[in-house]
């Protein structure tokens, strides 16, 4: 790799992405430079792109999650799994950084994804700080950051198909606290919607419902290990409601999971879980306005477990490397990710992301056009 080190910034909201050349830096003791292989463009780029999120330094290299090779290590560097690594070694890292570990979130409350110093890459990271995001030839580990081998049979393109939908999803899992034989709603088959029917079915649950859109999503989802999809387009809430109810003794879903980032999706998720069930928030990452919600008739008298699920912590991003490990000859995630973008083509990557004219774009940060 040269010492000129090509990256795509994005400015500001609603400017177009541009290819600019930064230094290689210079590694501290601890510090590591990854050679990228692969990145992705998901939903929260395009939220980027739109400014929907507080608190973004821009310009920023986006692409928090990110795969390759070691390139440079410093001194002695130790995975986050424990393992020594080693320049040209294939390794992922966990994209959420300076967690600080000391302030009430992180000690007392044990919630260290709402830690206010938390950091993450592609997203919370300026450009002036140097290589802190996937689109980018390199990305500057800062010493420690958690980095782990990526397993042998696990390729680059499985591990970005799931993404930080994957991470998300192993997360909502945990939250959902699912048990054998439960019977499950996924709201929305995006990324972290397709990921979280992959894990469910995984942790044995009974019935798998998927409800999204657009129809090459839906087959992608049967294909990830839901037994039936809904078209939200080509079926109604009224519909949904009454044959779900059917497929569980009547009752609705031991858990429902709500990946669709949508005010109306609350309020039919609300009632599509049974009585004393559990619901599952993750959707919401930006503001979409109001849901309207009856709370005796949706919450209290039905006895609902709401709970929202915000970012994901470093067991979440091993735990879905180990999930990879196991299942990816048999779950399509590389197929998550549809088209391969090179470095000069992000704008268009971010309008084919938004259109929903791909469920995910990947990234060759290697390649110009
Ligand atoms: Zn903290
Ligand atoms: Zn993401």
């Amino acid at each position: 790799m040269s010492d000129r080190i090509l990256a795509a910034v994005m400015p500001a909201p609603h400017a177009p992405i541009e290819v600019r050349g930064f230094e290689r830096p210079d590694l501290p003791p601890g510090g590591a430079l990854l050679r990228t292989a692969r990145s992705e463009v998901c939903g929260t780029d395009v939220h980027l792109w739109h400014g929907r999120l507080a608190g973004v330094p821009y310009p920023i290299i986006p692409g928090h999650v990110s795969a390759g090779w070691l390139d440079a290590v410093r001194g002695p560097l130790r995975g986050i799994d424990g393992a020594d690594l080693h320049e040209g070694d294939r390794v992922v890292f966990f994209d959420v950084h300076r967690t600080c570990g000391r302030c009430r979130a992180c000690t007392v409350h044990r919630t260290p994804t709402r830690c206010a110093a938390r950091r993450v890459y592609g997203i919370t990271d300026p450009a002036a700080e140097g290589l802190f995001g996937g689109w980018s030839q390199a990305v500057y580990l800062e010493p420690g950051v958690g980095i782990a081998r990526l397993p042998d049979s696990v390729g680059f393109d499985d591990y970005i198909g799931g993404g930080c939908g994957l991470l998300t999803a192993v997360h909502i899992l945990e939250r959902a606290a699912l048990r054998p034989g439960d019977s499950v709603v996924v709201q929305g088959t995006g990324a972290v919607g397709l990921s979280s029917i992959a894990l469910a079915r995984a942790a044995g649950a009974s019935t798998i419902v998927a409800i999204g859109a657009p129809a090459s999503r839906l087959e992608l989802a049967l294909e990830m290990g839901a037994d039936r999809v809904y078209d939200l387009d080509r079926s109604s809430a009224d519909q949904r409601l009454e044959e779900i109810r059917e497929l569980t003794f009547g009752e609705g879903a031991d858990v429902v999971i709500e990946a669709a980032g949508s005010a109306r999706a609350i309020e039919e998720g609300l009632m599509l879980a049974r009585d004393g069930g559990r619901y599952v928030i993750a959707g919401h990452y930006t503001d979409v306005g109001v849901s309207q919600v009856n709370a005796h008739h949706h919450i209290n008298r039905k006895h609902l477990e709401i709970r929202g699920c915000w970012g994901s912590e470093a067991r979440h991003f091993l735990h879905a490397l180990t999930l990879l490990e196991q299942h990816a000859a048999t779950v399509p995630w590389r197929r998550i990710g549809e088209r391969t973008y090179t470095l000069d083509q992000l704008n268009d990557a971010i309008a084919d992301a938004e259109a929903m004219r791909i469920t995910k774009a990947l990234v060759d940060p290697s390649r110009m056009t």
